[in-house]
Order: structure tokens, then sequence, then C-alpha cells
């Protein structure tokens, strides 16, 4: 940890640097990940472990998704972009028969954890909500100030700027995964170079770098010392870029560098853990790739199979309610459902006041059930359009279904949702086993008055309706026969005078 912090200190210089070396660099370029040789890594370049080849069949790696946001529940990455970045993790580990599924998806408001500028806050962010045996991805807005990311040794997380997945070509995922898998930079042991404005990268290089209070050999032209400088593979190519860099149009950096023995040499722009653009990198090394093989092994966690690894397929998506075209109540909450369709695991929500869900949208959101709550940003007398897309947690490419929805929020202000009303009331048992009794009770509910309630089917049929019941003030109760209902989501809506409670009901075989 106290190299992350050294890191951070000399990141104001670094990026001065990188902005006045290249104009293309935005100040989001920077990876966090700057730390001592793994202990494992250090073993198995020892030859300690044996190494592990290409497994015949796909290993499938738990991944999970903790996205985000300020306090107030904005400013997530949009999913449809985190989608579109998940496959090109998963392409840059395709060849190595790797690829990353969707365990979970988690949302973390804290604004705090959004934006932060030291390590210690991202420690603490992992330590309270890592899950085990699932690789945790945080994505955040920024993750320790300059950083496209970073990955935690002691954690074992990753933190990612939603800035730096969210373009497309951003190769940054893929190349902290490599350091979860205990790969080093290419440049190893140049990170540590404080004065680096002062380095005159064409002179003839030191024969040691002093990196965390160690000597580091500076790896040679002829080969000579590869095993034990920097990253200590073979099969990457001596390379002393600490700075992101822009390949020329034959893939080197554009000057010569000079080793310790004054040989001069070109750094290839091809791997994705040296800082090279994003256009130049074609991906890892073979000897990389063996020593990743061999990490995943050792964690023993991609013991899932890929069963029902199939797309959901859109076209299978029918919105239900509320029915397109409703005019609601006036309300703060409104509830979205919609089918179940066969093979998905997830669905990513999108809310907008325009047809158009093209550019920014209001909301954009992954569910895993088939039902979504809108409780911020509805204002009343205005339409608003919804869709969804289904998604299997194996294949991200499905699309979204071709139904759009609408319903306008209020045209008569007659009822609204109630926090103290929904406080007062209890449904149970929830999930009910059909033929077993559902009891709505009341207690406290602060006002006497005329109450109606309906049990309404996902489908928005009324299948019961009990109107203009009167009701006292210390409570009530009601119960509902539950013999006939076929399993499924159904909703409770009940109305004491103008205030309205929504409760969804599950009704199990
Ligand atoms: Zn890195």
């Amino acid at each position: 940890m106290q190299s992350l912090r050294f890191l951070f200190a000399a990141l104001i210089p670094a990026l001065l640097f990188s902005v006045a070396l290249q104009a293309q660099a935005s100040p989001e370029n920077w990876c966090g990940t700057n730390i001592p040789r793994s202990d494992w890594m250090t073993k198995y370049q020892a030859g300690e472990f044996t190494p592990v080849g290409k497994s015949e069949d796909i290993l499938y790696v738990p991944t999970r998704f903790i996205i985000v946001g300020k306090n107030d529940g904005s400013g997530y990455i949009n999913p449809v972009r985190l989608l579109r970045a998940f496959e090109l993790l998963n392409s840059d580990y395709e060849d190595m028969n790797i690829q990353f599924y969707i365990k979970d998806v988690d949302y973390l408001n804290r604004s705090s954890y959004y934006d932060y500028s030291s390590i210690s806050t991202g420690n603490q962010m992992m330590s309270l909500n890592n899950n085990s045996n699932v690789i945790n991805n945080y994505i955040v807005n920024t993750p320790i100030t300059g950083n496209c990311g970073y990955y935690t040794p002691g954690l074992d997380a990753l933190a990612i700027s939603i800035d730096c997945i969210s373009s497309s070509g951003d190769r940054t995922w893929g190349h902290e995964m490599g350091h979860l898998f205990n790969l080093d930079h290419t440049f190893y042991g140049w990170e540590s170079v404080e004065e680096i404005a002062n380095i005159e990268l064409t002179e003839r290089a030191p024969a040691t770098i002093n990196y965390n209070n160690r000597d580091i050999l500076v790896e040679r032209m002829d080969g000579s010392n590869c095993e034990d400088a920097a990253d200590g593979f073979c099969d990457t190519a001596p390379d002393y870029l600490m700075q992101r860099w822009v390949c020329n149009d034959v893939q080197e950096y554009r000057d010569s560098l000079t080793d310790p023995d004054s040989i001069r040499f070109a750094v290839p722009g091809i791997n994705i853990m040296s800082y090279v653009n994003n256009d130049c990198v074609e991906g890892f090394s073979e000897d990389q790739k063996t020593a990743m093989q061999t990490n995943l092994a050792a964690r023993q966690i991609s013991n899932d199979t890929g069963v029902d690894r199939v797309a959901a397929n859109g076209d299978a998506m029918n919105l239900l309610l509320p029915v397109n075209n409703a005019t609601l109540e006036v309300s703060d909450y409104v509830e979205l459902v919609w089918n179940s369709v066969p093979n998905a695991n997830y669905y990513i929500v999108q809310l907008n006041t325009s047809t158009n869900f093209n550019g920014t949208v209001l909301q954009s959101f992954i569910v895993s059930d088939t039902t979504a709550i809108i409780e911020d940003d509805l204002n009343t007398n205005t339409r608003y359009y919804w869709r969804v897309r289904p998604f299997n947690r194996y294949v991200f490419d499905s699309d979204f279904g071709d139904q759009k929805f609408r319903f306008k929020n209020g045209e008569f202000p007659t009822a609204t949702i109630d926090a103290a009303l929904n406080s007062a009331i209890s449904v149970a048992p929830n999930p009910v086993s059909g033929g077993q009794e559902l009891r709505i009770n009341g207690r406290d509910l602060g006002q006497a008055g005329n109450m109606t309630y309906e049990l309404i089917d996902a489908a928005g049929r009324i299948l019961l309706s009990r109107e203009n019941l009167n009701v006292n003030a210390a409570g009530f109760s009601e119960r509902i026969e539950t013999t006939g209902m076929p399993a499924g989501v159904y909703f409770l809506r009940i109305r004491l005078n103008e205030k309205l409670v929504t409760r969804r009901v599950v009704v199990t075989p």
C-alpha cells in the first residue's frame, strides 16, 4: 500500500509531463497499480509452480459489478456501455479460453466512493463491499485522482473509471485484470522514477532502477537478463516508457531508446501491460498468458460450466405495466413490469422523456427481476417512454425489444404515494403459497376514512376489488383468498382517502 501512496504523490508531476509531451493524452490515462512484485509471481518465475497450459474447455470466471453512484443514486455508468466494455475484456482473454461472466450486479450509492483521491478510501470501499469467490470490479468515476483504474492486491479487487471503460476500444479493464492475475507492467521498475520529467529516455539507461527501495535490473536488448529484469518475461521486449504513449505507423515508440549496453532499440507498441495507447494494443505475450492461466488455476474460482450460455432474444420481450399509453395518477413512484424472457438473467431498463434512446437517457440500469421501480425524476403531467433489454450472464450481445411503452404521469392529481401510510400497512405472508390466506393489516393509520384496494396481476388485470370500506384510524384487517391464483407476481394497490400504497405480492406454487 505504501507504494500506491507514493504513486499518488508522484502523479501530479507525472500528469503535467504527460500533457506537455503528448497533446492527445487525457488526464484519465494512468494506471494506479504500482506494487512490488507479488510473492506468487516471484515463485512462479523461479519455477516453483508448474505452468498451466491453455484449457481445452472455456474457463468461466465469476465476475461481479459494483456500480457506484453518488449519494442520490445519480452518475452510474450506462450499462449498455458497460456490457460493450465487458465484451472487449472477454475478447482480450478469448484465446486463453478464459471468459468472464456476470455472477452479480450490485449498485452502491456513495459520493465519497464515486470520486476519491486516496487509496485508503478505495481500500475501505473494497473491504466493506467485496464478495468472496468472485472478481469484484468497482465502477466509479474517479478511482484515485488521475487514474483510469488500479488493482489492489491486499483486497484482490479492481476499481475502474467510468470514463476509461465507456469509450470504445479502451483496454483499461483488460490491463487491470492482467494485474489481478499478478502481471507487472512491461516497464516494471520505471514506475518509481520520481523525476520522470528529467529522464532523457533516449540516453543510455542505467543498469538498475531503484524501485520500492530495491534495485531492479534494467532489461537489456541482448536478452541476457530478461528472466530477472523488468516484468521477468523474456517474450516482452525491453520497455522504459512509464508514460502513456502513442505508437507510430510501424507500431513502435517514435524514438529509439538506449539500453545499459548502449544498444539502441525500438519499443514495440503492442502489449496490453505497457502504457501504449489503446489503438496500438494487440494483447498479451505467450509467457504472460501462461502465467495468467497458472494464476487462475491456483485461484480455483473458474468452476462454472457455462450451462445456459444462450443469448436472450430482445424479440421475446413484452412490456406489461403500466399498459402502453396509460395515464397514471400523479405519483413519484411507478412500477414497471415486463415478462420473463428465456435465457435472460438480467435486464437493462431505460426510461426517457422521448422515444430517442440513442443519446443520454433519463435512467438506465440493470435489474435481475422482471420489475423495476422508478422513484426519482418523475415530473407531473409528463410523458415517459421506457424499454427493456434482456441479457444472459455469459452472452451480452442481445438487443432491446422493439417495444417502447409510454405512460403519462398524472392528469388528475388524485393520490400520492404516502410513506406514513406505507409503513402503517403490512402484507403477509409474502411470498404467499397458493391456497394460503394473504393478510393485509393496517395499524395506527393516522386518519380514518374511505379505503379501496385492488389486486392486479402482472398483465395489469384487476383480479379483485374492494371499494368504499370504512376504516378507523386505529387500523383494519383484511384477508384475500389465494386459492386458484397461478404462481407469479401480483400487485396490491391500496388507497386510503387520497393516499396510495402499492405492494408487490409473490404467489408461489
Ligand atoms: Zn497497470
